[in-house]
């Protein structure tokens, strides 16, 4: 999924939590940092002066160490790690990171592809899904199309309960 709606969807989730929402939704970015060693790679050794023009990222060829960021990122066990030892510290989960985070893998194991595809168990597994990309047109717009409807509902929600309170308050 693009970077966006990896932050909507988990602020979305952890809405009525005002202290989490807004951690869930850096956690849910937080994965595609993963991204730039290969950006890096890609505008300084592969000669590509505009990432823009890069139309199919899935078929691009990408050396496998230039890629140890992304699979680590976007591997089920680092966050679930990191939410272990954070356990072992504090004595409770950080949950903001680890749905946040988790869902971002979620959402991306089926929609990418080639070189891109995600290793959910990297490192012990190299196991992937050769999905659809998710820029596909039909999985972006029902994507974005979701959203909408769930923060509609969400603006719809808000907008009764202020009615109700201005209503109380008349009477
Ligand atoms: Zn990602």
């Amino acid at each position: 999924m693009d970077v966006i709606s990896h932050g909507l969807w988990p602020w979305f989730i952890f809405n009525r939590k005002k202290n989490w929402r807004w951690w869930a939704a850096g956690w849910g970015m937080f994965p595609d940092l993963g991204t730039l060693p290969q950006i890096y790679y890609l505008l300084k050794f592969f000669g590509i002066k505009n990432l823009f023009s890069i139309e199919n990222w899935d078929t691009l060829f990408i050396p496998e160490g230039w890629m140890f960021t992304y699979f680590l990122t976007h591997s089920l066990i680092t966050p679930w790690v990191i939410a272990g030892l954070y356990w072992l510290v504090k004595k409770r989960l950080p949950w903001p990171l680890l749905v946040g985070w988790s869902l971002h893998i979620l959402l991306d194991m089926f929609t990418h592809a080639g070189v891109y595809a995600n290793r959910p168990l990297f490192p012990f597994s190299d196991f992937s899904i050769n999905g659809v990309m998710w820029s596909n047109p039909w999985i972006f717009w029902s994507n974005w199309l979701l959203l909408v409807v769930a923060f509609g509902w969400l603006a719809w929600r808000r907008w009764q309960k202020l009615n109700i309170s201005r209503q109380t308050r008349k009477t």
